[in-house]
């Protein structure tokens, strides 16, 4: 049992991508960024991270394992190794991640030809931002009770409906869109669009403040918005197959097949490890406190169970059903986000109050804000009981819930 060597194309290009990234790394940003790319809202923090993604791109890092005719570097496996080069460098993230992980990989395996000539090579590149459009007020885990109606009128669909939580609306040039073709049947009703929202007559995007008082999500209205047929991806009927498609890869249980990688901040743990060592209490340091210390090695524990997992999945004689470890890693990794924020917050203590403006605040005001924004981690994406049924029901063969 032997997890898989890199070939020599694998070994060339890691050298390749480690030495870029040492000689390219973009100098710091004009303005602060949010944690996450979709609270990215200002045009200044958009133009940094649209040209870091820009030269990633044009320097192969980005799209690696996409044909070069629809503007990748045509290789074979080394996107993971990119993402992990880019990783290793604490690269900044790519702000496209709805064109880069979910967008492309689904027009990848569903469009025709001219739809993926025409809309991969901006979404690998972030100059067409992409959003998703699958949540609606009464859809979310339901994902099949969607109620935007698509109306086929001649060569186009006209479209009326009400998407909300739709991060990166208000910078997206496109959106892949969900909407019911057909009344008649649940999920055989549902067709799957590549639909202009920057600027089209039809659609408004509206802006969701949320408690931290970020703006990336929005609501998106359309009011008689068409899109013509030919935007349409896969057969008319089909929209929940295609979405599914989507979903894997949103959900992690794809690898390898998008575009890019996140890039990537430090690990927090590391970031509580050191608020530990610096803060006090009742004066004594926060890291020699057993509580602490106790709460902090539970995270270290699973973050390890976590990174072993990640090495356990390129092991093909473990890999007994294709979901299940990436399933697994997205619940529990989300719940480590969500617990070492809470820590952070407890041993900041009174000083969790001051937020990302106040000079005094630890780490620059990023406790708080990470403890308000970690809540979104086990839900996006379909929350966690979700994950749980799936895994239950599909992995290990449970009964299914009623
Ligand atoms: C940070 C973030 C970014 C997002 N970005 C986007 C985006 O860009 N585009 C987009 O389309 N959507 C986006 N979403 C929406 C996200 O996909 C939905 O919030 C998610 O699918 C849950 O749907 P809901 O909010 O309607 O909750 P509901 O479906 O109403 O669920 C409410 C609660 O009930 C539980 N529940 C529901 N059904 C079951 C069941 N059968 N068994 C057990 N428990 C159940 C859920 O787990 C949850 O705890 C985003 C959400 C977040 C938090």
């Amino acid at each position: 049992m032997s997890s898989k060597k890199l070939s020599d194309e694998q070994n060339e290009f890691q050298e390749y991508a480690r030495n870029w990234l040492s000689k390219n790394m973009p100098p710091p940003p004009p303005v602060r960024l949010p944690i996450s790319p979709i609270e990215v809202s200002a045009v200044e923090q958009l133009g940094y991270l649209q040209e870091w993604q820009l030269s990633c791109y044009r320097a192969g890092l980005i799209g690696c394992d996409y044909p070069t005719e629809y503007g990748g570097a045509g290789r074979t496996d080394c996107q993971r190794l990119a993402n992990q080069e880019l990783g290793r460098a604490g690269a900044p993230y790519f702000i496209n991640i709805v064109g880069l992980s979910m967008a492309a990989p689904t027009i990848l395996a569903h469009g025709t030809e001219e739809q993926k000539r025409k809309f991969i090579p901006g979404a690998l590149s972030g100059e067409e931002i992409w959003c998703q459009g699958f949540s609606e007020p009464g859809a979310g885990s339901d994902m099949a009770n969607q109620q935007t109606f698509a109306e086929k009128r001649g060569d186009e669909w006209i479209v009326n409906g009400h998407k909300v939580w739709t991060s990166l609306g208000h910078f997206a040039k496109w959106m892949i869109l969900i909407a019911r073709t057909s009344r008649h049947h649940k999920y055989d009703g549902l067709s799957y669009f590549l639909c202009p929202i920057e600027g089209h007559k039809g659609v408004t995007v509206r802006p969701l403040i949320k408690m931290t008082g970020e703006s990336g999500f929005n609501e998106v209205l359309f009011e008689d918005a068409a899109i013509p047929d030919s935007n349409r991806l896969d057969e008319e009927g089909k929209g929940w197959t295609v979405a599914m498609t989507t979903l894997t890869h949103e959900r992690g249980a794809a690898e390898g097949a998008g575009g890019g990688g996140g890039g990537g901040s430090t690990h927090p743990l590391e970031q509580l490890i050191d608020l530990a060592r610096k803060s006090r209490r009742d004066g004594v340091c926060a890291a020699d406190d057993p509580m602490t210390r106790d709460a902090i090695v539970q995270q270290a524990i699973v973050s390890e169970g976590l990174r072993q997992g990640n090495r356990r999945a390129r092991v093909p004689a473990l890999t007994d059903h294709p979901m299940r470890i990436p399933m697994q890693q997205k619940l529990v990794s989300s719940e480590l986000v969500q617990n070492i924020a809470r820590i952070g917050v407890d041993i900041a203590g009174a000083q969790s109050t001051l937020y990302k403006l106040d000079e005094k605040a630890p780490n620059g005001g990023h406790w708080p804000l990470a403890y308000m924004n970690s809540f979104g981690h086990t839900i996006a994406a379909g929350s966690n009981e979700i994950q749980r049924n799936i895994l239950g029901e599909r992995v290990l063969g449970l009964a299914k819930s009623k």
